[in-house]
C-alpha cells in the first residue's frame, strides 16, 4: 500500500502553514496568531496552524449555519450527498499515501498502522456513509384509524466536533462523515499537537464537491479554540473524543450554555482476561503485545491490562516481556518500525511520571519504562511490562495513553470478572479463552462497549464503537453512528 521508496520522497516535502478554512475559502487566525507544529520524530519545528479562538469559531458557526438553513446540504437529496461522500472517500484513497506521511511526521504513529489506520480507514467510513445515505428509512406508526403518526429522522443542524492527535483522520471521519451524511453542517477542531493531515481532508472534501460552508475547520488550543465551540450558543451537537478532564468540562460549557447535547468517546484502561485454556498462549501473547504496544499505547482501546490465570502467568508475562523487547521501536517513517513516537514532549513527559509512579508503587517492572532515541531529539519510550501490580494502584486505575501495561494473576473466573471491572472505564476488553460458554458469559459480564474475543482490535465500520461508565456514551461507526447527529421528529396528521 506504500513503499519505502515513496515514503523516503515525501518525508522532507516542505508543510505550508495551516490555515482555517471557513465558508470554503483559507484563512489565517483572526488575530493573525499561528502556533508551531513540533514534530514528535525529531522534535522539529514542522509548520505552523492558525492559533484561532472565539471570532474564529463563531465565524465558521455562522458559516455553517447559514449553509445549513439555506439546504445547499440539508435539503440535497439524499442519493446526491451520498455520491458526494463517496467521492469524498475515493479521493482520500487516491491521495492515502501523502496524507499518510503528513500525519506521521505531526504526530508519530508508526506508518505500518498510519496508512491503513488513517486514510484508508476514513476513506472507508467516508464510502460506508455515502452508501447508507439513502438507505435510512423513517417510521409509520399504527396509530387509530383515521390517523397518520410519521416518525422522521431531522438533521439537528450544526455539529461541533472536536478530536485528539493519536488518529486525527480516522476519529476526524467518524464524526464528519455521519454528521454530513445525515444532512448537517459541521465545525471540526482537530487537535493542536495534530492538526495537518485533517486540514487537508477538509480541502478534500471541498475538491470533491462538498458545497462551501457545510464542512469547516478551526485549528487551535483546547482552551482557545476547542472551549469556545463547546460554548457556542448555535451548536447543536457537541461530539468529543479525547480525554475524560476535557469531557467533563464541555458537558459544563453546555451546561452553561446553550444545553447543546455533548457526545464523549472517552479513554480506557481496558483489560485483556486470558485464561489458562487458551489455543495458542504464545499467539495470545504476541496479541496482547500489539494491543498495548502499537502506536506506542496511544490507542483509545489500548490493552493496558493483563489479567492472567495464576497457573499460566510466569509463563505468559514471560512471553510478553519477550516480545515486547523484540518490538522496533523507532523513526515512525521506517516501516520496519512497529511502534513509533509518542505524540508530544508534554505526553512523554506525563508518561515517564506515571511510569515513576508505578515503580514507588511497588510494581515489579519486568523491561522498559525508559526514554528511547533521545539523540535524535524526539520522544520515544520502550515498551514497558509491570508485573504484580495491585489493583488499587494508579498505574492500574488510570489512564496512561503510553506503552505501559500491567499484568496481574488470577485464580478464578468470578475473579478475573472483578479485576477487570474494577475500574472507572468501560471502553474495551478481551478475552483469550477456548471455552465458547466462557466467551459468552465473558461478554456479557464484562463491563466494555466492545468485547473482543480470542483476538484484539480490528473491529471495521459495520459495528458501533462507544464506551460505558467514565469511558463515555454515544457510539461512533455503524448506522448508529448517524444516531447523535439526527433528532426523532413526529408528524401527527389527523386524515
Ligand atoms: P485531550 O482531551 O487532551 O484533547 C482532545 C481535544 O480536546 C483536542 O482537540 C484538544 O485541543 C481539545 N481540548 C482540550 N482542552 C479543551 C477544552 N478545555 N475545551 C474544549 N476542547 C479542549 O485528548 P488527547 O490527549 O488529544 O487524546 C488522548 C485522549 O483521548 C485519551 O484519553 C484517549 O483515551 C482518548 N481517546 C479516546 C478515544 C475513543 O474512541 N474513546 C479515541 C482516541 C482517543
Amino acid at each position: 500500500m506504500i513503499t519505502q521508496d515513496q515514503i523516503n520522497t515525501l518525508r522532507n516535502t516542505p508543510v505550508e502553514a495551516g490555515q482555517n478554512i471557513i465558508d470554503g475559502i483559507a484563512v489565517s487566525s483572526a488575530t493573525g496568531a499561528a502556533l508551531d507544529v513540533i514534530s514528535p520524530i525529531d522534535g522539529t519545528v514542522l509548520s505552523t496552524i492558525a492559533a484561532g479562538g472565539g471570532e474564529d469559531i463563531d465565524r465558521a458557526v455562522i458559516a455553517a449555519r447559514r449553509a445549513f438553513d439555506d439546504g445547499r446540504w440539508s435539503r440535497m437529496a439524499p442519493a446526491a450527498r451520498g455520491r458526494i461522500l463517496q467521492r469524498i472517500g475515493d479521493a482520500i484513497a487516491a491521495e492515502a499515501q501523502a496524507l499518510a506521511v503528513l500525519g506521521v511526521r505531526d504526530n508519530g504513529t508508526e506508518i505500518s498502522m498510519a496508512i491503513k489506520a488513517e486514510p484508508m480507514s476514513a476513506a472507508g467510513t467516508f464510502r460506508y456513509y455515502g452508501e447508507l445515505c439513502d438507505k435510512q428509512y423513517g417510521e409509520v406508526a399504527p396509530t387509530a384509524p383515521g390517523t397518520l403518526g410519521m416518525v422522521l429522522h431531522a438533521p439537528v443542524g450544526v455539529v461541533g466536533a472536536i478530536v485528539p492527535w493519536n488518529f486525527p483522520l480516522m476519529i476526524g471521519a467518524w464524526k464528519i462523515a455521519p454528521a454530513l451524511a445525515a444532512g448537517n453542517s459541521v465545525v471540526v477542531k482537530p487537535s493542536e499537537i495534530a492538526s495537518l493531515s485533517l486540514l487537508r481532508l477538509v480541502e478534500i472534501c471541498h475538491e470533491a464537491g462538498l458545497p462551501d460552508g457545510v464542512l469547516n475547520v478551526v485549528t487551535g488550543t483546547g482552551i482557545g479554540a476547542g472551549a469556545a465551540l463547546g460554548r457556542h450558543m448555535d451548536v447543536d451537537v457537541l461530539t468529543f473524543t479525547g480525554s475524560g478532564g476535557v469531557g467533563r468540562r464541555l458537558m459544563e460549557y453546555a451546561a452553561a450554555s446553550n444545553l447543546k447535547r455533548v457526545y464523549l468517546e472517552l479513554g480506557g484502561k481496558s483489560p485483556l482476561v486470558v485464561f489458562d485454556d487458551t489455543a495458542d498462549l504464545d499467539a495470545a501473547a504476541k496479541t496482547a503485545v500489539g494491543a498495548i504496544f502499537r502506536n506506542s499505547g496511544q490507542v483509545c482501546i489500548a490493552a493496558s491490562r493483563i489479567i492472567v490465570a495464576r497457573n499460566v502467568h510466569a509463563e505468559f508475562t514471560g512471553r510478553v516481556v519477550a516480545y515486547a523487547e523484540k518490538m522496533a521501536v523507532g523513526d515512525p517513517l521506517d516501516l520496519g518500525t512497529a511502534a513509533g513516537a509518542i505524540a508530544s514532549q508534554t505526553q512523554m513527559d506525563n508518561i515517564l511520571s506515571a511510569i515513576d509512579l508505578a515503580k514507588s508503587e511497588g510494581a515489579d517492572l519486568r523491561t522498559g519504562g525508559t526514554r528511547l532515541h533521545a539523540d535524535t531529539g524526539g520522544f520515544y519510550i520502550a515498551p514497558t511490562v509491570f508485573d504484580n501490580a495491585a489493583q488499587v494502584s494508579a498505574v492500574v486505575q488510570k489512564e496512561v495513553f503510553g506503552p505501559v501495561v500491567t499484568v496481574q494473576p488470577f485464580d478464578t473466573e468470578e475473579e478475573a470478572v472483578a479485576l477487570a471491572n474494577g475500574t472507572d472505564y468501560g471502553l474495551s476488553a478481551g478475552v483469550f479463552t477456548r471455552d465458547i460458554s466462557r466467551a459468552h458469559r465473558m461478554v456479557e459480564s464484562l463491563r466494555a462497549g466492545v468485547v473482543h474475543v480470542n483476538t484484539y482490535g480490528g473491529a471495521d465500520n459495520t459495528v458501533p464503537l462507544g464506551g460505558v461508565g467514565q469511558s463515555g456514551n454515544g457510539h461512533d461507526k455503524s448506522p448508529h453512528g448517524m444516531d447523535k447527529f439526527r433528532d426523532l421528529k413526529t408528524a401527527w396528521i389527523q386524515l
